[in-house]
């Protein structure tokens, strides 16, 4: 066969993208070589569905060892009993976990969309907005930081059978035993999906989820530096709530209606070559490298934080305990939209977003969101944070500036040279 110079160049030039660019999606990072070679090996052929020894397909012998490695280590991060490693990805996920724990119909209280919550957790144009009755907190206008006092009025008012803690776009720590205790007192689930800062609450850096949420969802992907997937996780195994049972009227473990959850409730086949990218990101990410990578990405959001302060940026909540951070713009008299735009002419690489109480759309939006995961993995520090953010002022004061904004970004890829990538 040909090869397909057409799909293969445009992947060089996302490389070279990648390259020459400051990528700051705090949802993005640079996963290891070898992370990489498992995705694209031969294990993309195999079909599977089932679990290890337990499959509907024959020859599965040698993805049953690879899975299994996946789900040890990844019991061994997260300190967890039970684990699926199958979740294609952090909705798939999120959906498996809707679909064991609750009824069509079933009220949940999730975070709201627009204060830093992910679509999955109840957003109207999401099947967890379009299939349950979404219910939602958020931050205080005045501080950008949730009051618990006010979810749990909130709880109380709703009565959720799931509230769900976790997001894109928060950069405080959460108090996950407090919202245990609401949850308990409304007798409602508690699932908190970790997507963002999971790498950071997997070597200690942040509250534990998985000592007080009864679920733990996260992808694989962000601040965890594996292949793009999800991941479902559980300290301990429980009696389900509410006599919910399997389509054949058995009562289940939880675990096992999670794992129905995943196959046959939302996916077919696991993807057996992306679970093997998993279990060797599992076992970089128990390793004291990166442990201190970790430790970097925490430490280089905290001077960025503090330098974007410095020169007049209001950062939601005023700073960050995790590796991202939310900015308002609307002080500087710019949009998310017209910030992203901006900062994409001199390659670097940021989204727009909503901001709480935002009065424009999603597709302009008031703010940006940055994150230190991809730069901290290239190798930049604490004084590289401070140089980012004089770069993305002067872009950002500069915007409609065409020649300052391809000098900045001669700068950017001159600089950039210096941090080898694969
Ligand atoms: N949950 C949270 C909190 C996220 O931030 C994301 C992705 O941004 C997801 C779930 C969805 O993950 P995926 O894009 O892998 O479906």
């Amino acid at each position: 066969m040909k090869r397909d110079s057409l799909v293969f160049d445009l992947i060089a030039r996302e490389e070279d993208r990648q390259r020459r660019g400051i990528e700051l999606i705090a949802s993005e990072n640079f996963t290891s070589k070898q992370v990489m070679e498992a995705a694209g090996s031969v294990l993309t052929n195999k079909y599977a569905e089932g679990l290890p020894g337990k499959r509907y397909y024959g020859g599965c012998e040698v993805v049953d060892k690879i899975e299994q490695i996946a789900i040890d280590r990844a019991k061994q991060l997260f300190g967890a009993t039970w684990a699926n490693v199958q979740p294609h990805s952090g909705a798939q996920a999120n959906a498996a976990v809707f679909l064991a724990c609750l009824k069509a119909g079933d009220a949940i209280l999730g975070f709201d969309l627009s204060h830093g919550g992910h679509l999955t957790h109840g957003s109207p144009v999401n099947f967890s907005g379009k299939l349950y009755q979404a219910n939602f907190y958020g931050v205080e206008e005045e501080t950008g930081v949730i009051d618990y006092d006010k979810v749990e009025e909130k709880a109380l008012a709703v009565q959720p059978k799931m509230i769900i803690c976790g997001a894109s776009a928060y950069s405080r720590d959460w108090d996950y035993q407090r919202l245990r205790e609401i949850a308990d007192e409304v007798g409602s689930l508690l699932l908190a999906d970790i997507s963002h800062p999971s790498g950071l609450i997997a070597r200690g850096l942040l509250n534990d989820p998985l000592e007080h949420c009864h679920i733990v969802t996260t992808t694989t992907h962000k601040t965890l530096r594996g292949p793009r997937g999800g991941l479902i996780l559980m300290r301990e195994d429980f009696d389900n709530p509410w006599g919910l049972t399997t389509p054949k009227g058995e009562i289940k473990k939880m675990s096992s209606l999670l794992d129905m959850g995943v196959f046959p409730g939302t996916q077919g086949g696991p993807l057996e070559h992306i679970i093997a990218a998993k279990a060797i990101a599992f076992e970089e990410a128990l390793s004291d490298e990166y442990m201190h990578y970790v430790v970097q990405v925490k430490k280089n959001a905290s001077i960025m934080a503090e330098e974007f302060v410095s020169r007049g940026y209001q950062i939601i909540s005023g700073g960050t305990d995790n590796h991202m951070m939310l900015i308002d713009l609307r002080n500087k008299e710019l949009t998310g939209k017209l910030a992203e735009e901006t900062l994409g002419k001199v390659d670097i690489t940021i989204n727009k977003n909503m901001v709480p109480f935002d009065t424009k759309s999603p597709f302009v939006t008031s703010g940006m969101r940055v994150g230190t995961a991809a730069v901290t993995t290239r190798g930049l520090k604490e004084d590289d944070m401070r140089k980012i953010v004089q770069l993305i002022d002067r872009a950002l004061q500069n915007h409609s500036d065409e020649a300052i904004l391809s000098k900045i970004k001669e700068e950017v890829n001159a600089w950039m040279v210096q941090f080898p990538l694969y």
